[in-house]
């Protein structure tokens, strides 16, 4: 039987649409939330997200504000509108688009962001209560891993877990968060020995290794959950994911398609978490 598509772009709506309702009650009581991207440079691929974040904005009401800079900016100057946006009350949310041009320390940058307003969940102080467990600004395409999971109405505790891809921005966070849910996690990456055999005991298996279709069906235990973090960019143009997705269909329980998977949650859950920086900054549970 084929796997069941888990579709992003739906889930993403919905959410949106209840988004909506909490913006209202917000702004009844003069609250507005309000986000701030900065983009240093013109790299086209960070132009394209930081589009789509802006429009994400205007459709749900938020304040927003997009800074362009130019490549050659000094990380001083950055540095110092990132301060000025720190003591801005019409703005919860800040996000720097990554990467930053080669001359800029994108660690000392992120650490500048006051972390009640980290909305990309990257500052030290977010990724520490990420790992003990405390309330905190969830890193976006890992929180929207866990949602497209948890959409499939299927539990995740007890369940063998097993990310592939160990990066800061999604492979770690992923893994911790389904620890969170009490799966049992296992986490693979370049250096794995016999990682097929790995994946395959996999109940939930999270694919975010940049390698386009690496994950074919001999990945996959049949009837597993198979989420594809992966985006790149083929010669032909189009977008494909790190799961060989035709290979794996007939061999998975569910599965994300690239595009239309795991991408639309990104920019959702940063609208959630600048929603939820909003009332957390304003006191409201
Ligand atoms: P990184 O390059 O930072 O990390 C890739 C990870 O995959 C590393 O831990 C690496 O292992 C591991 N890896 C690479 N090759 C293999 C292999 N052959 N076998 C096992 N593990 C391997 O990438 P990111 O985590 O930033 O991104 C991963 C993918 O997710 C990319 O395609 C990216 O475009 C996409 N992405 C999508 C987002 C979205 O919104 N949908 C957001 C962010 C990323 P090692 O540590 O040993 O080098």
């Amino acid at each position: 039987m084929s796997a069941q598509r888990i579709n992003g772009k739906e889930v993403s709506e919905q959410i949106r649409e209840d988004l909506k309702a909490e913006v209202e009650q917000l702004q009844a009581k003069g609250i507005q939330p309000g986000l701030v991207v900065v983009l240093v440079g013109e790299d086209p691929a960070s132009q394209v997200y930081v589009n789509s974040k802006a429009k994400a904005c205007e459709q749900l009401g938020y304040y927003s504000e997009v800074h362009r800079l130019p490549a050659d900016t000094t990380q001083a100057d950055l540095l110092a509108l990132i301060e000025k946006l720190n003591g801005d009350a019409k703005v919860h949310g800040i996000l720097v688009q990554l990467p930053l041009p080669k001359h800029m320390d994108e660690k000392a940058v992120i650490d500048a962001i006051a972390y009640e307003k980290d909305v990309d969940g990257f500052h030290p102080h977010s990724v520490g209560n990420l790992m003990i467990g405390d309330e905190s600004l969830l890193p976006c395409t890992p929180a929207g891993v866990i949602e497209l999971i948890k959409r499939t109405g299927h539990e995740i505790r007890g369940k063998h877990a097993v990310v592939i891809g160990r990066s800061n921005i999604v492979g770690k966070p992923v893994a911790m968060l389904l620890l969170r849910e009490d799966a049992t996690v296992t986490i693979c990456h370049s250096r794995t020995a016999n990682i097929e055999e790995i994946a395959r005991q996999a109940d939930i298996l999270v694919v975010a290794t940049g390698r386009p279709k690496m994950v074919t069906k001999n990945f996959v235990k049949p009837g597993a959950i198979v989420i594809d973090v992966g985006v790149n960019r083929m010669e032909n143009g189009k977008l494909a994911g790190d799961v060989d997705y035709d290979d794996v269909l007939e061999t998975a329980g569910y599965i994300t398609p690239v595009p239309g998977g795991v991408g639309p949650m990104t920019i959702t859950m940063l609208m959630k978490n600048t929603l939820k920086a909003a009332k957390q900054i304003n006191g409201i549970r």
